[in-house]
């Protein structure tokens, strides 16, 4: 019926790598006999579009950082990022998955990589492992250790998908303003703290844009901000025509984007962060006319 049914594979070197944020997990639960050790290579995934709903089916494998597709229906761009992990008896929690543009409702498929548990664990756990092709959910699977002969069975009872609750903070980043080249931006790109810089950074550490280090803070540790660590910012927006650049004193329209006294440090110099005695300065003396709302709604 089915051909992939049975198929074994030589095993592939595989690393774990443990999705650090949230997600969806994959759990299972399994029936393993004389399997010590065993990780999904591959996932065939249903994934239901966002937009239209409609499940299109994605083979997510174990080391490609993230596997895109169009919608079948739609043609939205759907992405997977698969995280899995080694399963031993007793864990549950076969993986994560990182989703955009859909969420996984099935995974038909798999395969799975399985180790012996007769063999004496050693360095070389290649040579009594394999991958079981073809793995679908309720299906009982059978294969022999390479080395020692053993049968290994396996069979996966079902997979449930588990989503994490806090999984929007791994949301990817937006400019909540958007950017008309040729066009000036808010205030030429000053803010409250620095008047006389006129150009947006965007940095490194979350990929937004500000228009300095300090409207930067205020944001991320603000009531909805996520509190990253900041890293300095390496692209630029020109304040007087919003082109996107590397950091520079001088825009490609040739106007200055700062005058005066500069923040090195976060406007891409290789300087000590000195931008507090400047900023408090600046704000007395332009108290209330700040801007750092543009980056909120
Ligand atoms: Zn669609
Ligand atoms: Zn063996
Ligand atoms: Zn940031
Ligand atoms: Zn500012
Ligand atoms: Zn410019």
């Amino acid at each position: 019926m089915h051909n992939s049914a049975n198929k074994t594979l030589p095993p592939v070197a595989f690393t774990q790598q443990a999705y650090p944020g949230v997600g969806t997990s994959i759990v299972a639960e399994l029936e393993t006999g004389s399997i010590s050790l065993l990780a999904i290579t591959t996932a065939t995934i249903a994934m239901a579009c966002k937009k239209c709903t409609h499940q299109t089916v994605i083979a997510a494998t174990h080391n490609i950082g993230t596997t895109r597709a169009p919608c079948s229906k739609c043609g939205r761009l759907l992405e997977i990022e698969f995280y899995p992990e080694y399963v031993y008896p007793g864990k549950k929690k076969m993986g994560t998955l990182v989703t955009r543009n859909g969420r996984c409702v099935d995974i038909p498929e798999m395969t799975v990589q399985v180790t012996c548990a007769k063999c004496v664990p050693g360095e070389n756990t290649s040579a009594s492992s394999m991958q079981m092709a073809g793995v679908r959910p309720g299906e009982h699977r059978l294969g022999k250790c390479p080395t020692c002969y053993t049968e290994l069975s396996l069979r996966i009872r079902k997979t449930l998908f588990v989503v994490e609750l806090a999984s929007e903070k791994k949301k990817k980043p937006v400019d909540k303003v958007k950017l008309s080249p040729g066009e000036p931006l808010p205030e030429t790109g000053t803010c409250k703290h620095y008047k006389k810089s006129y150009r947006w950074l965007r940095f490194r550490c979350c990929g937004r844009l500000f228009p300095c280090d300090i409207c930067h803070e205020e944001e991320i540790n603000g009531p909805d901000g996520d509190r990253h660590v900041p890293e300095m910012a390496a692209r630029m927006v020109c304040g007087f025509c919003s082109r996107e650049q590397n950091v520079g004193e001088t825009c490609l329209c040739g106007k200055g984007t700062t005058k005066g006294k500069q923040n090195p440090f976060w406007e891409g110099g290789k300087g000590v962060r000195n931008t507090v005695a400047l900023s408090k300065k600046d704000s007395k003396k332009y108290k209330g006319a700040g801007r750092q709302k543009t980056e909120k709604h």
